[in-house]
């Protein structure tokens, strides 16, 4: 007879892991091998999920929080323990801050020896250090809390403001057997993860009067509205009402950034004049100098500029964070933008025309003016020169998606390169972090399957650069252009001590990123003509290799930190 216990079949943790994120629409995994979870991710291939493994944990949690964004589900990210889940740490903590939906699994130590402090093979009290630093931590102790744990990990990471969540996998956990049967009978499949949050009907009746009042109204889409996917809506409710709008740079091509009523060339125009201003998914933090000073017209860096403003956010904490926000609208940005399109019915008055024909006359100077600039070719190259051979490019190929990172890289290139589509544009976002690049680039390339282009100072590579190798390993079409004046911000620092080192701003002087991607079987372009730049990028578009450019540009161009030198310390002392 046979007894009952032989013949029941059996799962263990590792499968009811794999099964559970399956269940839940998870086809890909951004991580690093190694103990505990090196089976983990081989059992994971094995079960049809596409793995992407990195030379460094924070650029596979980079990739992981950027896919979250780029399609509103989770981003997964598996490391080690200790070391590599700090590595890690960085990217859940930067996807926070971002409202990035991801999830940090690490393999942990066991804790009764982490409790005791007993000193296991790379010991550390995981949960503790990730509790500050993102939206929610979970442990999971037992292999039947598994499906729990993941989709509490879903759920904290995608509903109401998305954020980063960390999800802590003891080793012991992965090995336990039980029932296959009962296993599966504990999976859950999250219903709604992200739930939508129906704005009040007097708060949208609030927003509108006072919208519809306004002399001078303002639009400020942030990636808040580029993340809620409610692109058809947005863009109905600017054009219905007329009113100009300023994207903040990853809500670049929510509208194409060609669209008349944008009013990205008359920034600093439109922002102090503004007498009401709309924020749909952006924040008043110091990316919009925290919604006062000179930028709002006001006479000092702590005066209200008088705006009134009208905020889209889910958050409703986020209401007042920085100055008074008139008319709170909570609730999700596609229903409360429904809902203003709603009450805005179609015989909405456009606003005065003295304000659109102001608009129009600094944007129409200013564009004639950058026009003249991007005309010229310099030699060497710089920012301008190299930039415009960007910029046709994206406009050739408004589908390929645009990652971006570096000082006076990120500021021209943002004012340069128009975006055409919805979500193209990653960036350095809230943090203005540099090392997003090569594990933004890869997620980018695997998640829409599109051409990718890299836009790098020389700086900001080198904290992603290794990845080159793993964009070569999986042969991804991404094109890496590193804007190269040899330094941090330029190469001609001199050091202050008159010593032999140089400065710390200043790198090895005309090195050859190029033969990096070429080590790894790439294409290297070394360029320092706009058009060996240009034919570099049509060929890298066309062929979908692995290609890395080396873009020459003059070394003594860019300034100290870019347009946020204000933020330097010194720059106090001088003042
Ligand atoms: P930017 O840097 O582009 O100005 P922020 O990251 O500062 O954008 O702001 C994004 C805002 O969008 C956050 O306050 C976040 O709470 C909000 N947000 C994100 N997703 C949604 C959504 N689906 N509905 C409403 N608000 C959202």
């Amino acid at each position: 007879m046979t007894n009952n216990a032989e013949t029941q079949v059996q799962t263990d943790g590792f499968h009811l892991i794999l099964d559970a994120l399956k269940l839940n629409g998870v086809n890909t995994i951004y991580g690093l091998p190694g103990i505990p979870v090196t089976d983990f991710t081989r059992m994971a291939q094995a079960e049809g999920l596409r793995v992407i493994s990195f030379r460094h944990e924070q650029n596979a949690g980079n990739a992981a929080a950027i896919a979250g964004f780029m399609t509103g589900k989770p981003g997964i990210c598996v490391t080690v323990s200790a070391p590599g889940f700090l590595n890690g740490l960085t990217a859940l903590a930067n996807a926070t801050t971002n409202c990035f939906p991801m999830i940090l699994i690490s393999g942990s130590s066991e804790r009764e020896i982490v409790d005791l402090q007993q000193g296991d093979y790379e010991e550390m009290d995981q949960l503790a250090i990730a509790k500050p630093l993102c939206k929610a931590a979970f442990r999971v102790l037992n292999a039947e809390d598994i499906g729990v744990g993941i989709a509490r990990a879903i759920r904290a990471a995608a509903s109401g403001r998305p954020g980063g969540v960390y999800l802590d996998l003891p080793a012991k956990l992965f090995a336990q057997n039980m029932d296959a049967e009962v296993g599966k009978s504990t999976l859950i499949k999250v219903v709604d993860p992200a739930p939508r949050q129906i704005p009040a009907p007097d708060a949208i009746k609030r927003a509108l009067d006072l919208l519809k009042g306004a002399k001078k109204p303002l639009i400020l889409l942030g990636k808040g509205a580029a993340y809620a996917q409610a692109d058809a809506d947005i863009r109905a409710l600017v054009e219905k009402t007329g009113i100009p709008y300023l994207p903040m740079s990853m809500a670049k091509g929510i509208l194409p950034d060609t669209h008349e009523q944008s009013a990205s060339a008359a920034r600093s125009y439109v922002l102090p004049e503004a007498d009401v201003v709309l924020l749909i998914g952006a924040r008043l933090n110091w990316l919009l100098s925290h919604g006062k000073g000179k930028t709002w017209g006001g006479k000092s860096h702590k005066d209200w500029g008088g705006q009134k403003f009208i905020q889209i956010d889910i958050a409703a904490t986020e209401m007042d964070s920085n100055v008074r926000i008139d008319a709170p609208v909570v609730g999700d940005i596609s229903s409360c933008v429904a809902a203003l399109l709603a009450g805005i019915g179609n015989n909405w008055a456009k606003p005065p025309v003295e304000w659109l024909s102001a608009v129009a006359e600094r944007k129409n100077k200013n564009v004639a003016k950058m026009a003249e600039t991007l005309a010229k070719d310099p030699k060497p190259m710089n920012f301008h020169s190299a930039l415009n051979v960007v910029r046709d490019i994206v406009k050739a190929n408004p589908d390929a998606m645009l990652v971006n990172e570096g000082a006076n890289a990120l500021d021209f290139t943002r004012s340069i390169v128009d975006m055409y589509k919805p979500r193209k544009r990653l960036d350095v976002g809230t943090w203005g972090v540099m090392g997003i690049g090569m594990g933004f680039a890869v997620a980018a390339a695997v998640e829409s399957g599109e051409p990718v282009i890299a836009i790098e100072g020389d700086s900001a590579f080198g904290f992603s650069g290794m990845e080159v190798e793993t964009i070569c390993r999986y042969n991804l079409p991404v094109c890496v252009v590193i804007l190269n004046n040899n330094g941090v911000y330029r190469g001609t620092d001199k050091n202050l001590g008159g010593g032999a080192d140089v400065a710390p701003t200043v790198f090895v002087k005309d090195a050859r990123y190029e033969k990096l991607m070429e080590a790894f079987g790439g294409v290297g372009v070394y360029a320092t003509t706009p058009a060996e730049l240009r034919k570099g990028m049509e060929d890298a578009i066309k062929s979908r290799k692995p290609t890395l450019i080396n873009a020459i540009i003059d070394e003594t161009a860019g300034t100290e930190s870019g347009r946020i030198t204000s933020l330097n310390p010194a720059a106090a002392l001088k003042k």
